[in-house]
């Protein structure tokens, strides 16, 4: 069986997709997309503007017509790639709290969503990519040849991101951490619009019992 050439990995937050993802585009030559990083890139710009999270109009509005750009890193600071808001360098203001809090309602709206996702079948549609977000395989890429769903429990997930802000230095609140993926978690998988949600077709994968070898290794299998 040849191997697909649209690769798409949904999941929860701090599931482990980014780290699957990038590891396996790079064993597959493929380009590596992390979709998550362009809702974090319309909250950053709708905060730093100071606008309503709530006014789904102005914020639609600038998904509509910002200039998101995603690149390869361009530094070698521990960033995944560059991320872009109308020319300027964001990728660490997407990491931020008072993004991870707003981002989940901005993702919910409608118009944000179709702006950002038909820029995403585009790029998906070239083929050769591993796309990483909550709904490739079911609305973005709904074509791809293998989906993969990699779940893990809020408690795992939650301690996950509490040690790769200590990583790096910052500081952190497992429980607040905790409380914020639970929040998240809610927000996308009961938004009216393309809610976080497995595939019909995609093989389901608990992150609780697989390190991230195992998850590889079993994906890396089904590729080729
Ligand atoms: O994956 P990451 O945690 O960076 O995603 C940030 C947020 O962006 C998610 O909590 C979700 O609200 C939103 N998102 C989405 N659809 C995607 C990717 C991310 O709604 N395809």
């Amino acid at each position: 069986m040849p191997i697909p050439n649209i690769i798409a990995i949904d999941g929860p937050a701090a599931s482990g997709k980014s780290t699957l993802g990038r590891r396996l585009a790079d064993s597959l030559g493929y380009l590596f997309f992390d979709t998550g990083v362009m809702y974090r890139a319309v909250t950053w710009g709708a905060l730093l503007r100071g606008l309503q999270i709530g006014d789904e109009i102005v914020v639609t509005y600038l998904a509509e017509t910002a200039q998101i750009d995603v690149r390869p890193p361009s530094k070698d600071d521990g960033r995944a790639c560059d991320v872009l808001l109308d020319g300027v360098d964001i990728t660490w203001e997407t990491r931020r709290t008072d993004v991870e809090a707003s981002v989940s309602p901005v993702s919910a709206y409608s118009g944000v969503r179709q702006a950002l996702a038909s820029q995403q079948r585009r790029i998906g549609l070239r083929g050769r990519v591993v796309m990483v977000g909550r709904d490739i395989g079911t609305v973005v890429l709904p074509e791809a040849g293998l989906k993969i769903y990699l779940d893990a429990s809020a408690e795992e997930r939650a301690r996950r991101r509490y040690e790769e802000i200590l990583q790096r230095g910052g500081q952190a609140d497992y429980a607040k951490i905790l409380a914020g993926v639970r929040n998240r978690d809610e927000i996308d998988s009961t938004r009216a619009f393309s809610p976080l949600r497995a595939a019909e077709d995609a093989i389901i994968l608990d992150s609780d019992k697989l390190n991230a070898d195992e998850v590889f290794a079993k994906v890396e299998a089904l590729c080729r």
